[in-house]
């Protein structure tokens, strides 16, 4: 059997002697589509950080491919292909849409490839072309999650996290861009993992999900189940 692309096994996080992850083990396979949902402060961007190097593990273990990566800085975890959008967007505010975006391929020496991946980002978010030099900074809240993961993608990553992207959007713009996450997966064969709040959204684009709650999973499965499933219904996409 191949490994999947991301194993995450019994990982434990913790604020000093707060235990923000509890025992997390989930999978990601290549082309999959994967979220992690849960209410806040469930643990969902503590385990996201923990993936990709920005916070120290106490326990457990991050595969890539089957190789451990736990305890890697950032930089190491990105340069394996591991591209985070985080919450709260942080594009570069003083720096134009173009620069924003060709950062996200600053290690990279493919020159045509990165001039095409670049149409390709404008492509997916015509938005962002017309904006072009314009600074990141006067870009809208919608405009500016765009261009994170525009970001993200000109890194060419093997697998793209994406923290939160419907955060203090509006359900049109959340609509808008969780079809193009789906196109993403679809038409590039991106790999993805992302966090959502927004259980209806994040169900719909998503092969699979996991839910947390108090730094631990307490329900996984195919996302067509999971939206059929009453307490999902219940206390996740509020019906009754
Ligand atoms: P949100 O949707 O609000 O981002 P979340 O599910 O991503 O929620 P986390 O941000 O991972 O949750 O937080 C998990 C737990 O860890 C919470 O109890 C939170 O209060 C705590 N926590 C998060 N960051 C810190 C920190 N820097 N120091 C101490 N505790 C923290």
């Amino acid at each position: 059997m191949t490994d999947p692309l991301l194993a995450v096994q019994n990982l434990e996080t913790y604020y000093g002697p707060i235990m923000a992850i509890r025992g997390v083990s989930l999978t990601v396979e290549p082309g999959e589509t994967v979220a992690v949902l849960g209410a806040n402060g469930a643990g969902k961007t503590t385990l996201m950080k923990s993936i990709s190097g920005a916070l120290d593990t106490r326990k457990g273990k991050v595969l890539l491919d089957g190789n451990e990566i736990q305890g890697r800085d950032p930089d190491w975890v990105a340069a394996l292909g591991v591209a985070h959008v985080p919450e709260g967007r942080e594009v570069f505010p003083f720096l134009s849409v173009r620069e924003n975006l060709m950062l996200g391929a600053y290690k990279r020496r493919d020159r045509s490839e990165v001039a095409r991946d670049l149409d390709e980002v404008y492509g997916y978010f015509p938005i962002l072309k017309t904006f072009e030099s314009k600074m990141a900074g006067y870009l809208s809240g919608g405009q500016q999650q765009m261009l994170a993961i525009g970001r993200g993608y000109m890194s060419r990553p093997r697998l793209m996290i994406l923290d939160e992207p419907s955060l203090g959007l509006s359900p049109k713009l959340v609509e808008e861009i969780f079809a193009i996450i789906r196109k993403l997966n679809e038409e590039e064969g991106l790999t993805i993992l992302v966090v959502e709040q927004n259980a209806n959204v994040a169900l719909q684009v998503s092969h699979r999900a996991y839910v947390m709650e108090v730094g631990g999973v307490v329900m996984d499965g195919p996302s067509k189940e999971l939206m059929e499933s009453k307490d999902i219904q219940e206390f996740y996409l509020g019906q009754k």
